[in-house]
């Protein structure tokens, strides 16, 4: 499509082209089975350990680390989070997260209170969607065995302090720390090699959907929830993709190199944004805390309904997000910025906008003047 503004970056971003070649070369060149000990097989054997250890690389883990390939980060959640707490049932049940993490950590802790008897605790937010790290503290108990927190939030684009929690989590030896960071990597630098477990999705970092993996500390055990011919160290059977793989590799290889250009460059979007948004207190109310990830800003509209401006939007070609794409479907509000806000009428009303590297000031400029004429025209009706 032509003159597409694409601001819905949190939802998935358009795969680099070098990520795309990759993947259709290793298809073509490395297509036999890497379990398969012909030379054939050995090959593409060979190119999956080497996708692997480039990624540990360049997550500074290679000594401390494994990586899992996966689906994307809900798998690696399910199987950090339910492979983690199965194996260690015996040493307690109770499981420590937020009220605002993704649905694929929320429903993988509510399955393990429904089947296994876990006790969850879920640590409430405050405006800016930060967790107390008292409240942590005090929410430890004997029986606690996992302690699940996201890195930065894909709605309210809020960073967890995670460098604070693992000096919690340090001090208790038999706690598990495990991460999402499905919307940090390549994003904000986190300390990959101190983290038992972080999970994360290759869609989010310009590479290929159903492409992600647990990042896994040597040390820790899981329980394979996936069980088969035992491949990726009999904790995710399944015949490799060793092409997805490559792919991956390459995905976060580009995004890490173009991180701190990115960076500077999308803060200056998301500060133009921003200020227009807080000159227009009438309209907007900004939900995203002002240092949160510089890739989202999130909004409510004061007098409008979101999913009419988003269509309004869209007919123009500008996309960005109403709530997050997980559930913006069926979802009539988004609980992140209800936990958050305590404030319904606010939480039903949220536009979320995320950056990418690509976009540039003048596509701001035509968001800006068309959310501004989009949200003096659409009549609020809902
Ligand atoms: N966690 C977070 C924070 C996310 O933003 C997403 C994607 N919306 C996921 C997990 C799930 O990722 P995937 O689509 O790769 O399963």
């Amino acid at each position: 499509m032509n003159n597409l503004i694409y601001l819905d970056n949190a939802a998935t971003t358009k795969p680099f082209d070098e990520v795309l070649e990759t993947y259709n070369k290793v298809n073509k060149q490395y297509f036999a089975n890497p379990s398969s000990v012909h030379f054939e097989g050995n090959k593409s054997a060979r190119l999956l350990s080497q996708a692997r250890e480039q990624i540990l690389n360049l997550l500074g883990c290679n000594a401390s680390h494994d990586f899992i390939f996966t689906s994307g980060a809900s798998e690696a959640n399910n199987l950090g989070i339910k492979g983690f707490v199965i194996k260690h049932l015996n040493r307690g049940k109770h499981i420590i997260t937020t009220c605002i993490e993704h649905p694929s950590v929320l429903e993988t802790v509510k399955y393990l209170e429904k089947y296994y008897g876990c006790e969850i605790t879920y640590l409430s937010v405050n405006e800016q969607g930060l967790i107390s790290l008292d409240e942590l503290r005090n929410s430890i108990k004997d029986d606690t065995i996992l302690v699940s927190i996201m890195a930065v939030n894909n709605e309210s684009g809020t960073i967890e302090p995670i460098d604070e929690v693992l000096e919690i989590i340090k001090k208790h030896p038999k706690i598990a720390f495990h991460v999402d960071a499905t919307q940090a990597i390549s994003k904000i630098t986190l300390p990959y090699n101190k983290i038992d477990m972080v999970s994360f999705s290759g869609h989010k970092i310009h590479g290929l959907k159903y492409s992600g993996g647990l990042l896994i500390n040597k040390k820790v055990q899981l329980e394979s929830i996936i069980c088969g011919g035992g491949q990726e160290n009999n904790l995710r059977s399944g015949t490799n993709d060793v092409a997805l793989a490559a792919s991956l590799a390459k995905a976060l290889r580009l995004s890490l190199l173009n991180m701190d250009k990115d960076e500077k460059h999308i803060k200056i979007l998301r500060d133009k944004l921003i200020a227009y948004l807080l000159s227009k207190t009438n309209k907007y109310v900004l939900n995203s805390p002002l240092d949160g990830s510089n890739n989202i800003v999130n909004f409510s509209l004061l007098d409008k309904k979101a999913s009419v401006v988003v269509e309004a939007l869209s007919n123009d070609n500008i996309m960005v997000s109403s709530i997050s794409a997980c559930h913006s479907r069926s979802e009539p509000n988004s609980y992140v910025i209800y936990e958050m806000t305590k404030d319904l009428n606010r939480s039903k009303n949220t536009i979320r906008i995320s950056f990418d590297g690509t976009n540039t000031l003048e596509e701001i400029d035509t968001l800006i003047k068309d959310l501004d004429f989009i949200c003096n025209e659409v009549k609020y009706n809902g």
